[in-house]
């Protein structure tokens, strides 16, 4: 694990920018990790696959939205990803995540194999570029993690709000909630066309696929696997069952 330095806390008025000069010293940390661990991860303009603690611009868009006022989470606890993936045009683009720094490594090197892969994604950006609304951000097929919210139709936090879930192309992989054996809600509205899951279209994840594979070996929970609703887009980390 590279040193997390907590650049800024939140709430106790320690605001330090993350300049140019830190993100060069994570990138070398980072590739002397690699280099210990015999991980080929490049850090170079094209093929970037990097982890930070959450620069302050970054936590300046997410005050407000994925980060509300009172949100009881600590920034330092939570770490901005930023590298490259393939899109729906096979063409290089770049991905921004913010997440739990319990699952920032694993969360790089699947990036990285994803993107070795050429597994498309069609956008990875901040949620709070969708004002933090969630029904927003799956509709336009946008993948995501952190966001500090509730489950839809309860009190109960989302893992989401702990950075340890991520919804991956959720408008291919929507959540399908069932009712006396039928299906009750579709999450997002818009993904009601991509229920049925035999198409043969791998941005549609199922049980033992490349990506199905990638996320479970790295301790991740599918929630295309749970009984009572199917979340498709949904995979989430335990640190405590590890
Ligand atoms: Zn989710």
């Amino acid at each position: 694990m590279i040193a997390l330095t907590p650049l800024f806390s939140c709430g106790k008025g320690i605001h330090n920018r993350l300049n140019g000069h830190q993100e060069r010293v994570i990138k070398s940390e980072l590739k002397n990790e690699q280099k210990k661990s015999g991980e080929k991860i490049a850090a170079d303009n094209f093929d970037c696959h990097f982890f930070s603690p959450v620069p302050e611009s970054v936590f300046k868009k997410m005050e407000g939205k994925s980060f509300p006022k009172d949100c009881p989470v600590d920034i330092k606890e939570l770490t901005y990803m930023k590298f490259s993936h393939y899109g729906f045009d096979g063409k290089t683009h770049t991905g921004e995540l913010v997440v739990n720094k319990a699952v920032a490594k694993k969360l790089t090197r699947i990036f990285h194999q994803l993107y070795e892969a050429k597994y498309q994604i069609e956008k990875i950006k901040l949620i709070d570029e969708y004002g933090a609304d969630d029904e927003a951000s799956m509709s336009d097929n946008n993948t995501s993690a952190f966001c500090y919210r509730k489950i839809a139709g309860s009190t109960n936090l989302s893992v989401h709000a702990k950075g340890l879930a991520i919804d991956i192309n959720p408008l291919y992989n929507p959540c399908v909630h069932y009712k006396n054996g039928k299906i009750s809600k579709v999450e997002p509205k818009n993904g009601q066309a991509y229920v049925e899951r035999a198409a043969n279209d791998p941005r549609r994840i199922k049980k033992g696929d490349f990506i199905y594979k990638l996320f479970v070996t790295n301790g991740f929970t599918w929630g295309g696997d749970w009984k009572t609703l199917k979340d498709y887009q949904h995979f989430e980390y335990d640190p405590e069952k590890e």
